[in-house]
């Protein structure tokens, strides 16, 4: 199986290549730009493997795709390149428009002129997984949970652009025949996560003494799920989900983030002991513009259809996240003194 991944150098992306080539044996051909985001440190593990490749180019240059796609001889493409993190959206929207709509409009007209030149045998197998969120759904109140059905109602200009994307994928399927599945997921976590997310945040900055900055009152919630339950998932919806389909994904893991937070505290509280607790540390700050107030996904399709079960709880994901930024520094100080200045939270500045 020849797989080529986009965005295989990101948080999500990096742990689904390290599943494809190390517990699926597959030929993987990673494609990715190395925005701020991308790391080649995350895929260490695999560096040298006789299964994987390297291509650093962008998705929206139609011809490079094409090219990729034509000497790699994929017989499958998983789309995860994209601008990925909220707060940056709303106060940058282009990269977000140009990498999550434009990108994947050119990675599908690529793939359909691939796909179209097949032979007939590896064009009935051939596939092509656009990775997706669970926030294209918007807000939902204290009860229900997203179902594939729910209607598209997208709150940030991320989540606008992934809807955009969403849609372009099923629409080339519905009218070029592109053999396309699409998954919408929720929050991911663990280990290679850019420090500027939450989790990752949370707990470096304990680390450091600096406070801990919560949107709000905290009380927004999210559905939590361990990156690589999330790398399983996908091989299984790219390898046997129905055509044209949509699979929600998700660990039924649902926490108010000020309970996320306060969970990683207790956890630094015993691993890395100091004076005063670490939850002192707690600093409430300005809400988020279109702040969505729950997720919760459903993921009864692809349980029942796919035998998919999450695998790791919040409590022991949690906890390994944690252990993991303790004893990995190598991987996250370089990040956390380059590119990534804590610009996102005025309270850093000013704390
Ligand atoms: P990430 O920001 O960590 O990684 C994105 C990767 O895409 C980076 O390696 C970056 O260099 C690359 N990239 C960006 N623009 C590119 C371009 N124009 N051409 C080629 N490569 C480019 O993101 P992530 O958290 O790993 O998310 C991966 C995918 O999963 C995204 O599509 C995201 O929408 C989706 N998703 C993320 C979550 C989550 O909790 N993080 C949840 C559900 C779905």
């Amino acid at each position: 199986m020849r797989i080529l991944v986009t965005g295989g150098a990101g948080f999500i992306g990096s742990a689904l290549v390290r599943h494809l080539v190390k517990n699926v044996g597959a030929e993987v051909l990673n494609v990715d730009k190395l925005t701020y985001a991308g790391n080649l440190a995350s895929l260490k593990e695999i560096e040298g493997a006789s299964n994987y490749q390297f291509l650093q180019a962008d998705i929206c240059d139609l011809q490079k795709m094409s090219e990729a796609m034509t000497s790699f001889k994929p017989d499958r493409i998983m789309h995860l390149a994209a601008e990925s993190h909220v707060d940056r959206s709303i106060s940058g929207a282009a990269d977000f428009v140009q990498t999550n709509v434009m990108g994947t409009f050119s990675l599908l007209e690529a793939a359909r002129h691939y796909w179209n030149d097949l032979s007939p045998a590896r064009k009935e197998a051939f596939r092509f997984l656009h990775v997706s969120t669970d926030e294209v759904y918007g807000s939902l109140g204290d009860e229900g949970l997203f179902e594939e059905v729910t209607p598209y109602d997208p709150s940030s200009p991320y989540s606008a652009s992934k809807a955009a994307s969403d849609h372009l994928a099923i629409a080339w399927h519905r009218t070029y025949g592109l053999p396309v599945v699409v998954s919408n997921c929720s929050n991911n976590y663990g280990p290679y996560h850019f420090p500027e997310k939450l989790i990752p945040l949370i707990i470096l900055n304990a680390m450091d003494g600096k406070p801990l900055p919560v949107y709000g009152e905290g009380v927004n919630i999210r559905d939590w799920l361990y990156v690589e339950d999330h790398a399983r998932a996908l091989d299984l919806i790219a390898s046997r989900g129905r055509l044209g389909e949509k699979y929600n994904v998700g660990g039924r893991n649902e926490r108010k983030n000020i309970d996320v937070v306060k969970r990683i505290c207790s956890l630094m509280d015993e691993l890395r002991p100091k004076a005063t607790p670490h939850a002192d540390l707690i600093t409430y700050v300005t809400d988020r513009p279109g702040h969505d107030a729950r997720y919760a996904i459903d993921a009864t399709k692809l349980e029942t259809e796919l035998g998919w079960k999450a695998e790791e709880n919040f409590d022991s994901g949690i906890e390994r996240t944690v252990r993991w930024y303790l004893d990995n520094e190598w991987w996250w100080q370089p990040l956390r003194e380059g590119v990534y200045s804590g610009e996102r939270l005025g309270v850093l500045k000013k704390g």
